[in-house]
Parts: structure tokens; C-alpha cells; sequence
């Protein structure tokens, strides 16, 4: 068995003080950081970005926080960047997504043309952990696509932050349907 951690979204713009904060965002960078400085036991450790160029109807003057938003991770500017606290961390690859579109999962995002699901697939990765920011947007789509894609999977239920904290009991049984475990 090979466990991968993902580690979704955990950009500058995603936590308080960004274009799109997510109370709790800072804490999870930092407890994240806190995980990989240890003796983690992951086989590999990789991030995804959001990478907006032009992403169309993503972005929205007047965002309903559903389906639109406002302007945010915008490659070349600063809130595009991890977090701080996770610039010292040696990801073993990052994947970048939603140039031209939104993308809500990981698994379509790239690293120098490479998806997530190959890349974990050629790494002998079996299982992983998702964690990162959002929990009802891409932390659930990437551990959605992840089971879909024969992973088995779990969400770390202590290093995720919401959008909308008030619907994560959804979250938690939509993401069970799917085969995924949420857990400590
Ligand atoms: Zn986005």
C-alpha cells in the first residue's frame, strides 16, 4: 500500500485576507505544515493551485458564492501563492487547474502536462488523504473524483475549512455515497 497526501488549495487568496477567505483557511495551512514537518508516513505529498488566467463565468462582479465568485488565485499575483506557512514544504508535484474554466477538482489539474491520476498511478499510489481548502467545493470534488478513480480515500476531517460551514453535514454523506471516509 502506497498513501499519497493531497493537499487542495491552501493558497493565499483561499485564507483570511484573500480575495475568497475561508475563516479557519490559515489554521489549516498551518496545521498542515505542522503534519508534513513531522514523521508523516506519505509516500508522496503533492498540492493543487487554483490557476485562474480567464476563467469565464467563474468570476463574477456579483458572485453568489455558489457558482461564482470573486476574482481570486489569478496567476502572477501574490494571492495565487500557497500559503506562507507551506512555502518550505517539498511537494513531490503540484498540479494547477482552472486556467480557461473553473475547476473545482484536483484531478484536473496538471504538473508540466501530467494529471493527478496518472501521476499518483505511476507513483504506486493506492489510497490517499485529501485535505486543504474548501471542504464543500475542492476539497469534496477531489476526493469525489479520487474514489471514482479506484483510490481509496479519505478526507482529514481536522485540516479542512468550508466555504459554507453550515452545510458540511451534506458534505460528509454526499462524501460517504461516494466511498469516501471522513475522518480525524
Ligand atoms: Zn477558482
Amino acid at each position: 500500500m502506497g498513501r499519497a497526501l493531497i493537499v487542495v488549495d491552501v493558497q493565499v487568496d483561499f485564507c483570511e485576507g484573500g480575495a475568497l477567505g475561508v475563516t479557519g483557511g490559515n489554521a489549516v495551512a498551518e496545521r498542515v505544515a505542522a503534519l508534513l514537518a513531522g514523521d508523516h508516513g506519505y509516500r508522496k505529498v503533492v498540492a493543487t493551485r487554483d490557476h485562474h488566467v480567464d476563467p469565464g463565468t467563474h468570476f463574477s462582479d456579483e458572485p453568489d458564492y455558489v457558482d461564482t465568485w470573486p476574482p481570486h488565485c489569478v496567476v502572477g499575483t501574490p494571492g495565487q501563492e500557497l500559503h506562507p506557512a507551506l512555502r518550505g514544504v517539498a511537494f513531490d508535484a503540484v498540479f494547477d487547474k482552472g486556467s480557461y474554466a473553473a475547476a473545482y477538482s484536483g484531478f484536473e489539474g496538471t504538473d508540466d502536462g501530467v494529471g493527478l491520476a496518472r501521476w499518483l498511478g505511476e507513483q504506486g499510489i493506492t489510497d490517499v488523504d485529501v485535505c486543504g481548502i474548501a471542504t464543500d467545493y475542492c476539497v469534496r470534488a477531489t476526493a469525489v473524483d479520487a474514489a471514482r478513480e479506484g483510490f481509496d480515500t479519505r478526507v482529514l476531517s481536522g485540516l479542512v475549512a468550508a466555504v459554507h460551514p453550515d452545510g458540511v453535514a451534506d458534505v460528509v454523506t454526499a462524501l460517504r455515497e461516494e466511498r469516501v471516509d471522513w475522518v480525524e
